[in-house]
């Protein structure tokens, strides 16, 4: 199966099924972010312990690159340390903003690099991964915006 198929297949399927979709009852932190270039609006709750994320969920509506990309991003922090899970997020953006070769982290996730690609999609892609970021910075502002 050739990178490009791959990633059409993983796109549809968490698109389709996104993973972890829903509103976190017990939620330490809800996040925002919008895309106003594509339409993309998505919400990123988390239960924050002092150096985990002990669970994190997402609702709301994007395009096909955005609602897989915050699906796989969920199976990716939820349950993880506090430290490595911002690590890969900035692995995951410098991936699709910089020509580097991706940090060995990134794993599956390196399916994505195709996005950057088409740089007008790369919002679509980031933009759960912003909010995840802000969250964990307990930004005081609850809406993010990649604009
Ligand atoms: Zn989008």
């Amino acid at each position: 199966m050739s990178i490009e198929e791959l990633y059409s297949e993983i796109i549809l399927d968490h698109c389709k099924r996104p993973r972890n979709y829903g509103v976190l009852p017990d939620a330490t932190v809800v996040v925002r972010g919008e895309n106003a270039s594509c339409g993309d609006d998505i919400q990123v709750s988390m239960k924050l312990s002092p150096d985990r994320i002990e669970d994190i969920r997402f609702t709301g509506h994007g395009c096909a690159i955005c609602m897989a990309s915050a699906s796989l991003m969920s199976i990716k922090l939820k349950n993880s340390d506090r430290t490595a899970a911002g690590k890969l997020i900035s692995a995951f953006r410098k991936m699709l903003t910089e020509e580097s070769e991706p940090d060995p982290a990134i794993g599956d996730l390196q399916i994505f690099s195709m996005v950057s690609r088409f740089p007008q999609r790369v919002k679509c892609a980031t933009l759960a991964w912003h909010a995840a970021a802000s969250g964990l910075a307990e930004t005081p502002s609850p809406t993010v915006s990649t604009d």
